[in-house]
């Protein structure tokens, strides 16, 4: 079939299988594919409301044992500039959202081995305690598999001591590309195999969480195993229908040991509308404006976005490969409004909450990001020292105080 011909099934609703998926995003014009990942966006969501949230990214630890060769973020244990934050700085990092009308917290580290089982099960119960309506969207896939490793538990057991410890749903990162030639050219082939990945998620769903799922391209993958990583994801859904939505972003390739450049901005339209047309059974897809600026993040509403994601209050991991876009709610909802859809604030299952908060009452203008740990601060988590050492460097930490 070539490519207006399957346009013409997409049209009529027709579901895109792998070749024809292939053939599209190939050969078909850009603006053939943003029309029809529009007309999806448009018979998904005909009321052309476009949602955000308001939550901050917390990054709980850089130390990482996994090393993968596309991440700009990780330190090695040992290094002088790891860090673990305390359970004090992200209440204080809570207070601060919820100061500027959020209610959640997107929490993802390093695979630090000091942190065991029961410290992700004292935090969480502390922030339960303290804010007891406050949600954690947090650890994704690579990170629980992390943990039931360390922890010599099954990844069920871990995700059911999280749950009762106060996890509330799973972000989807650390899929990379779901297709392991991929993944060990990247080295996070064992962190996670891509099976192992949909597993975390498979028994996420089981217990009941909605989950996130996502795709970083534009590293050494070929533009079939992009579509494999989709159609992996849409045969997930089908089973479980368990994801809330789908967000893409392009490879960042400052400060990383794997380098090369970064793919296009046509290039992430192209991909975002080919996501949007093969997904057809994710409700929400999400404009990557933190990789792409504000102004792609727009016309990705033209192109099968139907969300703009969070308003960025902390970013640690994108920036420490080179991008910085911060865009606060006002900004968010300048962009929204200027292209012709109205603005909605939701959670993390996609309900609507209402209209923009700064529209009611004055917030706080976030005009630059915050990041984890100030330059230079190397104070020590205190909760670290309750837990038993396992790296060589955490243990002379504590002879030497540190
Ligand atoms: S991407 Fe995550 S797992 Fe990989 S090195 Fe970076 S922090 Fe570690």
């Amino acid at each position: 079939m070539n490519f207006e011909a399957i346009a013409a099934k997409v049209q009529n609703g027709g579901r895109l299988n792998q070749p024809e998926a292939v053939e599209l995003y190939q050969h078909a014009p850009t603006s053939l594919l943003g029309r029809l990942a529009d007309s999806v966006r448009a018979r998904k969501h005909p009321d052309r409301v476009v949602t955000y949230i308001i939550d901050r990214n917390v990054n709980y630890t850089n130390i990482c044992v996994a090393r993968c060769t596309f991440c700009a973020f990780y330190r090695p244990v040992g290094s002088a500039e790891g860090y673990v934050l305390g359970f004090e700085e992200i209440f204080r990092k809570i207070d601060e959202t919820i100061a500027l009308g959020g209610g959640q917290l997107l929490l993802q580290g390093g695979h630090n081995p000091d942190l065991p089982l029961e410290w992700y099960e004292d935090l969480f119960r502390a922030v339960k305690q303290k804010y007891p309506q406050f949600k954690l969207h947090a650890l994704s896939p690579p990170e629980i598999i992390h943990i039931s490793r360390m922890s010599r538990l099954p990844v069920e057991q871990v995700l059911s001591r999280l749950i009762t410890a106060g996890l509330d749903s799973v972000p989807g990162g650390g899929a990379e590309i779901l297709v392991d030639r991929v993944r060990k050219l990247l080295n996070c082939y064992n962190k996670a195999t891509a099976d192992e990945w949909l597993d975390v998620m498979r028994h996420a769903h089981r217990a009941g969480l909605r989950t996130t799922a996502t795709m970083m391209y534009g590293t050494v993958e070929t533009l079939e195993e992009r579509l494999e990583h989709l159609f992996r994801l849409r045969e997930l859904q089908d089973e479980m229908e368990g994801f809330t939505a789908f967000i893409t972003w392009s490879y960042q390739p400052s400060h990383t040991e794997l380098g090369g450049s970064e793919a296009t901005g046509i290039d992430y339209l192209r991909t975002l509308a080919i996501a949007r047309l093969v997904l057809d059974n994710f409700d929400n897809l999400q404009a990557s404006w933190v990789t792409q600026g504000g102004k792609v993040g727009q016309l990705s509403l033209a192109f099968g976005a139907n969300d703009m994601g969070s308003v960025m209050i902390e970013e640690n991991v994108v920036r420490a490969a080179g991008a910085a876009y911060c865009m606060d709610e006002i900004e968010i909802v300048r962009n929204i409004e200027n292209a012709g859809f109205s603005a909605k604030r939701r959670n993390m299952h996609y309900e609507l909450l209402g209209d923009p908060i700064f529209r009611d009452r004055a917030v706080p203008r976030m005009l630059e990001l915050a990041v984890a740990r100030a330059d230079g601060d190397s104070s020590r988590s205190p909760e670290i020292s309750r837990y038993a050492a396992r790296s060589a460097a955490e243990k002379k930490a504590r002879l030497t105080g540190h």
